[in-house]
């Protein structure tokens, strides 16, 4: 990448090919590439593999190949090739994160940041060897053993938004505890997916350990109807989470499927004004809105005019490209773009217009959505109900704490709910009622950090169990009780 040297992303000076790693080896498609355009430029950055079911087998048979010598290599061994992986991200964090930010659109720092928190799972999973397993003596002369068993093959599939943080959320800890990882990334940013994969194999992961298989919707289903495949974290829109889900669990097999969100921001009058416009600002624009723990809807309780319009002058100041990235492509700028316009006829205020914004004058063609807000919302329009994922903040007037809750709790979703207090009594009135799986109290982007997991509830998640920290521990392993006892032992029996 040398091409273009601004503030901004690295142009490649030829298109990336995304081909599929095939155990250890990269294999052009046989019938199909996909064009990979770039959200900061309109152009063609790469192109991508878009596999059929029978590349799939192929790339399924390449890790089944390797499952059984991975799954009996000890924790330790495989706990230091995940370490020196660890330290080729943190090498090559530059290229990683410049490839995160020109796919999908992210500034720099954001991407960064994405890989920064994806090498926390690293590092989580790193700690896996101190900590896991167990035996006891159950009773006189009789052993207890759990032993966490590798479930073989498992497969991963994952969206746009986070090229790099996403799928780290799986493969880390499903490798580190024996199985062989298939990622099937976004077809929109193969670009970071596949220079991870490099990174692993130059990590030195056995090849068919990790493999990449590439393409869209024919691929997750060839994937999902695999039999030697024998779990799945997806993650993506509550739609497609939910088949996907329901395809994989009919089958028999292990899934866990997050989904899209509608996060709300409760604000009462006595939130601290500094730090409720920083993360009421930093939550919707973040990203570009286009992560599935961005605020989305604001509940305003009581009278906190003040606070609504220091919001919008924030959010008016944003500089686009350098502190606030672009839309990923035409397709979904056109659909935010409409519903701004429809979230007007159907009778809100649009306090703050991001479409047709000045575009950074280094990207003009890129798909540009300024920060937008639609206050006096009502319950039942589209912008206080759907995920518009998209800078886009909707606000809803209410006059009390519980109208703010039973609204949080008519919500489909279930991902993150906020509150914007000084008020001890209130933040725990709130996290204590919200009906999400991520609370935040003065926080406008909730995300746990390592070793605490990351999942929500409602159509936000299908399945049981969050996808990191313990949770990814138990997704990608099955739990073996041993009990043994050796000495004869004519006055014992199981129950002494
Ligand atoms: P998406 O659902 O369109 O795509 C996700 C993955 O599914 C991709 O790999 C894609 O190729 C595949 N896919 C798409 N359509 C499919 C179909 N019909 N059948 C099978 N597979 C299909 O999601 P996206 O647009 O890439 O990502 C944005 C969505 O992801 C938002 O809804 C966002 O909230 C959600 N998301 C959720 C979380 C979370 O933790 N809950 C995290 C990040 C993103």
């Amino acid at each position: 990448m040398t091409e273009n040297k601004h503030w901004g992303v690295q142009v490649p000076a030829t298109p990336i090919e995304c081909r599929n790693l095939v155990a250890g080896h990269w294999i052009s498609p046989e019938t199909e590439w996909l064009d990979v355009e770039s959200p900061y430029t309109a152009q063609t950055v790469g192109r991508v593999a878009l596999s059929t079911v029978r590349e799939v087998d192929a790339v399924v048979a390449g890790a089944k190949a390797a499952a059984s010598d991975w799954a009996r290599t000890p924790l330790k061994e495989r706990t230091a090739l995940l370490f020196r992986y660890r330290e080729l991200v943190l090498k090559h964090l530059d290229d990683l994160s410049n490839r995160a930010a020109l796919e999908a659109g992210k500034t720099v720092a954001e991407a960064r940041a994405g890989v920064l928190k994806g090498v926390e799972v690293i590092e989580y999973a790193l700690s896996l060897q101190n900590d896991l397993g167990g035996a006891q003596e159950v009773s006189r002369g009789v052993t207890c053993e759990v032993r966490r068993e590798p479930l073989g093959v498992v497969a991963g599939i994952t969206p746009f938004n986070f090229p790099a943080m996403v799928p780290m959320w799986l493969y880390p800890i499903a490798v580190t505890m024996g199985n062989c990882f298939v990622h099937k990334p976004s077809e929109k940013v193969p670009l970071t997916a596949v220079r991870m994969a490099e990174l692993m194999v130059e990590a030195g992961f056995p090849a068919g350990v990790y493999s990449v298989v590439n393409g869209g919707r024919a691929a997750v289903e060839a994937l999902v109807d695999h039999p030697d495949v024998k779990a799945y974290g997806f993650v993506g829109s509550s739609n497609v989470a939910k088949a996907v889900y329901a395809r994989a669990t009919s089958l028999g097999k292990r899934a866990l499927c997050l989904g899209g969100a509608k996060n709300h921001l409760i604000v009462v009058p006595d939130a601290d004004p500094a730090v409720t416009v920083d993360g009421v600002v930093g939550s919707f624009t973040g990203c570009a809105g286009q992560r599935c723990m961005a605020a989305s809807l604001m509940v305003a309780v009581g009278e906190v005019d003040r606070l609504v319009d220091a919001i919008i002058e924030r959010a008016k100041r944003l500089e686009l490209g350098r502190e606030m990235g672009a839309i990923i492509d035409r397709a979904a700028l056109e659909r935010l773009n409409k519903a701004i316009a429809r979230a007007e006829s159907d009778g809100a205020k649009l306090r703050l217009d991001g479409r047709g914004i000045k575009a950074p004058t280094e990207y003009p063609d890129g798909y540009w959505l300024g920060p937008t807000v639609i206050d006096h919302a009502t319950p039942g329009q589209e912008c206080t109900e759907a995920e518009l994922f998209g800078p886009v903040l909707t606000i809803v007037r209410v006059k009390t704490l519980d109208e703010a809750l039973e609204l949080e709790a008519k919500s489909p979703y279930g991902n993150a709910t906020s509150v914007f207090t000084t008020r001890g009594a209130v933040a725990r009135y709130v996290a204590e009622r919200a009906t999400t799986g991520m609370i935040g109290v003065n926080i406008g982007v909730p995300v746990p950090r390592e070793p605490f997991s990351f999942g929500g509830t409602k159509a936000s998640r299908f399945g049981q169990g969050d996808i990191t920290g313990s949770g990814g521990v138990e997704l990608w392993t099955s739990l073996k009780k041993i009990t043994t006892k050796w000495a004869l032992q004519p006055d014992q029996n199981w129950m002494s």
